[in-house]
């Protein structure tokens, strides 16, 4: 990492480049970036060495290189299964690897393996294991707070490197959403006097701290065997459309939900609907080899596991996509997310134990309001129909804009995927409840 000095010019603390280049190598596993003030480019050893180089050593090798968080769930009864799960950067993976359950999940816990990255290795007997590569956690200050995310914010109780925060004339931290109001003689990110009406941090300013603080973290969290994963998670940030969950009927329509997620870019205008872009499996800028054969070693991975888990009598993994940002006409979230999300979990754990109920629609098995927990919730069921609602004309939009995607990949694509986009569009023409 570097910026380009011409001669006599005076060398810099936070070398930014006007001209910004990454280039990767995957032939020689190496990449150069050059002039990046992005931290997830600048610190090598976190995208550019444990998901595009190890992504690439991963398709020669057999296992997987993600970008998702790992969480593991107890339930009272002292069942515990893990999940991997991934989401495009500020969709909400720390948050929800720290989770905290409802006061009234008596019994439940959630542990933290990891926040960002997972490597995933099937084993003989067809059960994938999963490490997180990471000694800690490089995560976006603004907005966390303790009622957003209080294990992160006790993690943050000591020896940590804040990037581009603002700091108080008694040398505490600050950054918007830690506290109402921004404490008295406030120097910002820029170190110059802070000015109402201004940012005080930057919106992208950044703590780093060693994960072993964290009161959520798990006991297996540096176990080299990895944990087993019962089922992998996959979502964006969708004011329509995508419900708040749903279960793939297979592995192949799990690839197809990953490789065509998207994510509405969070500057768009409150209540309308946003630009989506794109991000397959929330590896775009972070897959170290072409997409589309990237898709094609998911599929054969899941391939490989079928067979093994017939013969072992093990089980693959489910695969869920989940939405918490569905928004109502004045642009809010309906869903409460956060802690809250944790009924949507129990949901996915109960599935993977065959217990849970679910309904079959075009686009996946979905729960009913009943089938979820709602202790100590006040939810409604009208509420519920809002974040579950199906359009028929809105689906057919999205998966024919699905064909976009597919096109800039090229003649590589699998052709399951294809296929299955045709099926998909067939059930959706006929009824989205058919
Ligand atoms: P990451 O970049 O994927 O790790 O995302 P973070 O966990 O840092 O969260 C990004 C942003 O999404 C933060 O502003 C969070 O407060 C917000 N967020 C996280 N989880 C939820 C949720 O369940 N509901 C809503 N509405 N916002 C959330
Ligand atoms: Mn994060």
């Amino acid at each position: 990492v570097g910026m380009p000095l011409t001669q006599n010019q005076k060398d810099v603390a936070w070398p930014c480049n006007k001209e910004k280049y990454i280039v990767h190598y995957p032939e020689t596993r190496e990449i150069w970036s050059f002039g990046s003030g992005y931290g997830g480019n600048a610190l090598l050893g976190k995208k550019c060495l444990a998901l595009r180089i190890a992504s690439v050593m991963g398709r020669e090798q057999g296992w997987l290189a993600e970008h998702m968080l790992i969480l593991g769930i107890t339930n009272p009864q002292g069942k515990k299964h893990y999940i991997a799960a991934a989401f495009p950067s500020a969709c909400g993976k720390t948050n929800f690897a720290m989770l905290i359950p409802p006061k009234e999940y008596n019994g439940w816990k959630i542990e933290t393996v990891g926040d960002d990255i997972a490597w995933i290795k099937p084993s003989e007997d067809g059960q994938l294991y999963a490490i997180n590569p990471e000694a800690g956690f490089f995560g976006v200050a603004p907005g966390t707070n303790t009622k957003t995310n209080p294990n992160c914010m006790a993690t943050l109780h000591k020896d940590v490197i804040y990037t581009n925060v603002a700091v108080s004339d008694i040398g505490e931290v600050w950054w918007e959403g830690l506290t109402k109001e921004a404490p008295n003689n406030l120097t910002n990110w820029k170190g110059q006097p802070h000015q109402d009406g201004e940012k005080a941090a930057h919106p992208n300013a950044r703590f780093t701290v060693s994960a072993s603080q964290c009161p959520s973290i798990d006991a297996d969290w540096e176990n080299p065997a990895g944990v087993p994963i019962s089922a992998f998670i996959f979502g964006g940030r969708r004011a329509d459309t995508i419900p708040l969950v749903s279960e793939a009927f297979d592995w192949v329509d799990g690839v197809y939900k990953a490789a065509t997620m998207g994510s509405e870019t969070t500057a768009a205008a409150v209540g309308q609907q946003g630009v989506v872009r794109r991000d397959p499996f929330a590896m775009l800028p972070f897959t170290g080899y072409n997409m589309a054969d990237y898709f094609d070693h998911w599929l054969q991975i899941g391939d490989q596991l079928e067979k093994q888990t017939k013969i072992h009598g093990t089980k693959v993994p489910k695969i869920f996509n989940v939405n918490w940002f569905r928004r109502d006409d004045q642009g809010n979230f309906i869903w409460p997310g956060f802690g809250q999300n944790m009924r949507v979990l129990e949901w996915i754990i109960q599935r993977c134990e065959g217990q849970a109920n679910a309904t079959e629609t075009p686009i996946g098995l979905v729960p009913e309001y009943e089938d979820l927990n709602w202790t100590g919730s006040n939810f409604s069921e009208e509420q519920f129909e809002q974040v579950t609602d199906l359009d028929q004309a809105l689906w057919i939009q999205e998966v024919e804009s699905h064909h976009a995607l597919f096109e800039k990949l090229g003649h590589k694509l699998p052709q399951a995927l294809i296929k299955r986009q045709q099926t998909l569009l067939e059930k959706l023409k006929e009824n989205i409840y058919a």
